[in-house]
């Protein structure tokens, strides 16, 4: 069955819910046993790793509806669900790292996971070291013999580089470690993880999954091999979401094919709209052909998002912010991947280590959501002019 079908089917079970079409949200803490056979065959069960509805915080058909849409949808083979997607990144790492263990880390990745790394694993002796996200198998040279997890994200959080990660894993795996992806910019849908070496696939279901702009979530799947010890890890850690939100993060699934072909298409558009600009610097979308990595998006994506950065020529803080203060359209916020188009501000010179970064031109993260092409085009539009009049 092709995604456009499995986003409709996956997770879902009718026959069990009265024939209700999506599973019901299921509030629970306590749950009822009759007997003391049930309760004990339970407690032997769930220690087995079975499914059992045995407590609220370990799941329920709710959370299961999602989790198997997820994995059903990344081609793993189960997945856990966590409060938020950077819950989802904490968790997934701590459940593949002990005391004296190295991870290799991209210099790209999602801010607040490198300030975990950072402050967090250093205290329980895990070291860290960051890689440029270009490195391709050239990460065999940074791989120690205590290397235990080469953690991938492509592309990079606000800069976009495409990663090699067949490459990065083919040489990972040779050296025994586990390889994890952040794959929140494709979605389940526009790059499968597991067919391109990941053990672990992260998602922000906050981001496109949710897809309103409401809901804080996180998915970790995992493959058959590296599952127990996942599911282990978020059961002694008590993660587990709310039911109302593991619902709607559900129900956004239902529509993520069609939403994301709209944010591919719009997203382009304005990129390209962008890239013809006078003001404009550069633009950093890897589905642009003349995109650094753009031969890598080809041959492992299905797709691009609708988050992409562009850089501005050089320019008056003064000018900027006529630029950005007055975007009707263009909201600026932090988080991504709900109907509406956003704007942000990025520095990575406040962060990289492993590779520098020009900040000259100032880099602008923008998501551009399910508004009419023509109305985001007009807003940037008016925001130019407002900019070449102070500048
Ligand atoms: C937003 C984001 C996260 C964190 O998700 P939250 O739900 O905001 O905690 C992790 N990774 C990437 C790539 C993100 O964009």
């Amino acid at each position: 069955m092709k995604d456009e079908t499995k986003i409709v089917t996956a997770g879902r079970n009718p026959e069990g819910n009265f024939g209700i079409v999506n599973v019901p949200v299921y509030h629970a803490s306590t749950i009822l046993f009759p007997s003391l056979a049930e309760l004990q065959k339970t407690h032997v069960a769930r220690a087995a790793g079975e499914r059992v509805v045995s407590y609220g915080r370990i799941g329920t058909p709710t959370t299961w509806s999602l989790e198997d849409a997820v994995a059903e949808l990344e081609g793993g083979y189960r997945a856990q669900v966590y409060p938020s997607g950077l819950a989802a990144c904490a968790n997934a790492i701590l459940a593949m790292v002990k005391t004296g263990d190295h991870m290799l880390v991209t210099d790209s990745v999602y801010g607040p996971v490198r300030v975990f790394c950072d402050n967090f694993l250093s205290r329980f002796g895990v070291e860290v070291t960051y890689y440029d996200p270009l490195i391709g198998a050239g990460i065999g040279e940074l791989m120690r013999p205590n290397t235990t997890v080469v953690y991938t994200e492509a592309p990079g959080s606000q800069t976009f580089e495409m990663q090699d990660i067949p490459a990065i894993a083919e040489v990972a795996h040779a050296k025994g470690a586990v390889v994890l992806t952040d794959n929140t910019w494709a979605s389940p849908l526009f790059f499968k993880p597991f067919e391109h070496g990941v053990d672990i696939s992260i998602q922000a279901g906050t981001k496109y999954i949710v897809g309103h702009s409401d809901v804080m979530i996180g998915t970790v799947t995992a493959t058959k091999d590296y599952w127990p010890a996942l599911q282990k890890g978020a059961n002694m850690l008590g993660q587990s979401a709310g039911p109302d939100d593991v619902y709607l993060a559900q129900r956004g699934i239902r529509t993520l094919s069609v939403r994301l072909k709209q944010h591919m298409e719009n997203g382009l558009a304005v990129a390209e709209w962008l890239k013809g600009r006078p003001e404009v610097h550069s633009v950093l979308h890897p589905a642009l052909p003349d995109h650094p990595g753009h031969d890598i998006w080809k041959r492992d994506f299905l797709g691009a998002s609708g988050l992409f950065s562009m850089r501005l020529k050089e320019v008056s803080r003064e000018a900027l912010a006529a630029f950005l203060d007055d975007l009707e359209l263009f909201g600026m916020g932090y988080s991504w991947g709900g109907y509406e188009s956003l704007i942000i501000l990025a520095d990575p010179t406040t962060y990289r280590t492993a590779t520098t970064w020009d900040n000259t031109n100032p880099l602008l993260r923008l998501h551009i959501g399910l508004e009419a092409v023509d109305d985001l085009i007009a807003d940037l539009k008016n925001g130019f002019d407002r900019l070449n009049a102070v500048k």
